[in-house]
């Protein structure tokens, strides 16, 4: 089967991957480069997590998600994850953390429920309130991801899958599979995946009123030596607690400390130039002000622009026919579901499945409780 693929990011390309390992035919169109630095899926890293809030479905796809990436590492021949663990701060009534312990319960998912002393042996480089506790798992850490989409797109060319970069699609005929190219030349196949990422309503203009891309700033910095050697064995922290929505990837393999706060989110145009604000990396720091100490002495190494596509519920977004599916992300969620997503994909695609269990099991509701 010949299959179509709008978008060489995570979801493209392990699209491809998983189609080209069943002995199929991906051909994969991007408008930069493959892959691409203006992507969502291109950043030195990214979360793999269990704790989900009160999303059960999505808590409860992350072990299909591992084992879709064992499946990927074994294709690559190289493992590109770092399992470092990961950590939510609590200390209201209502935040995710106690959310996610909720959720583990439901689930009989073992995690540790650390006091503050614990969290602090933990991450010493933390300044904890006095009602704070942690909520860890030793399972989930980094998903090296730039290594990762740059590894699927060697492995697709090696196998000698199309890859057609700097090409954008202009137009997308879903019912008939078939793509207009910039070039004024159409293309036809048995099936079609978009999977634009914040671009994707720009195609799919039913998507307009429901996915709106997001610019995200996430800022690396250089702790000084001593936290550095702390933050080096840290776990991933998923939340530190509070509104500000502010996650933190410890500095593995050879990448950066990256800070990110969800609150500093707004809309945007993802072809825009990519330039900061003046001051807007310390403006991130801003939220971390009360969860770090020393942190006027780490250095900013760099502010990084980013956008992705987020919808109102916080679910991914998935639209089909009989031959064509979009799919685009639900902000910081997808990368971590990659792998499985793209297995999933190439299994409907190819199979005579039901569109609407896909759809549900794609959105994490097949499997909330
Ligand atoms: C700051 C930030 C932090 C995040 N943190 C996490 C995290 O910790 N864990 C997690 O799981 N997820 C996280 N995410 C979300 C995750 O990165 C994205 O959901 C995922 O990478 C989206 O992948 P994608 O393939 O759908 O889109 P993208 O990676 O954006 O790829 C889309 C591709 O489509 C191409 N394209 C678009 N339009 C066209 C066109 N018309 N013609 C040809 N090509 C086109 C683009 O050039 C691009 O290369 C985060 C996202 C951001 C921005």
């Amino acid at each position: 089967m010949k299959v179509l693929i709008v978008g060489g990011g995570i979801v493209g390309l392990s699209t491809a991957w998983a189609l080209a390992r069943r002995g199929h035919t991906p051909v994969v169109y991007d408008q930069g480069a493959v892959p691409n630095p203006m992507a969502a899926s291109y950043d030195q890293h990214r979360i793999i997590r269990l704790a989900y809030g009160e999303r059960d479905g999505y808590c409860r796809m992350v072990k299909p998600a591992f084992q879709a990436w064992r499946r990927l590492w074994h294709d690559l021949g190289e493992q590109h994850y770092v399992e470092t663990g990961t950590l939510l701060i609590g200390s209201d009534a209502d935040d995710y953390a106690t959310l996610s312990r909720a959720s583990f319960d439901r689930l009989s998912i073992p995690y540790d429920e650390l006091d503050k002393a614990a969290v602090e042996g933990l991450c010493p480089f933390l300044r904890l309130g006095g009602n704070a506790w942690g909520l860890y798992n030793t399972e989930g850490g980094v998903l090296l991801a730039d290594r990762i989409v740059n590894a699927l797109a060697a492995w697709l060319r090696s196998q000698g899958t199309e890859i057609y970069p700097l090409t954008t699609v202009r137009g997308a005929d879903f019912h008939n599979a078939i793509i207009a190219l910039s070039d004024d030349t159409q293309h036809e196949a048995d099936a079609l995946v978009v999977a634009a990422g914040a671009w994707t309503p720009q195609l799919v203009p039913d998507l307009t009123s429901i996915v709106e891309p997001k610019r995200q700033v996430v800022v690396y910095l250089e702790p000084r030596t001593r936290d550095l050697e702390a933050w080096r064995n840290s776990p991933v922290i998923v939340d530190f607690g509070g509104t500000n929505e502010t996650w933190a990837i410890p500095p593995v393999a050879n990448t950066g400390l990256k800070l990110g706060a969800g609150v500093h989110r707004r809309g945007g145009d993802p072809s825009a130039p990519r330039t900061l604000e003046a001051n807007e990396a310390t403006q991130v720091l801003t939220y971390f002000q009360s969860h770090l100490r020393n942190l006027e002495r780490y250095r900013i190494v760099e502010g990084r622009v980013c956008y992705y596509g987020c919808s109102n519920d916080e679910r991914f977004v998935v639209n089909t026919t009989k031959r064509a599916v979009a799919i685009t992300g639900c902000s910081g969620h997808m990368f971590k579901f990659g792998a499985l997503f793209g297995l999933e994909l190439a299994e409907f695609l190819t199979g005579a499945g039901d569109a609407d269990a896909f759809v549900r099991w794609m959105q994490g509701k097949a499997m909330d409780g």
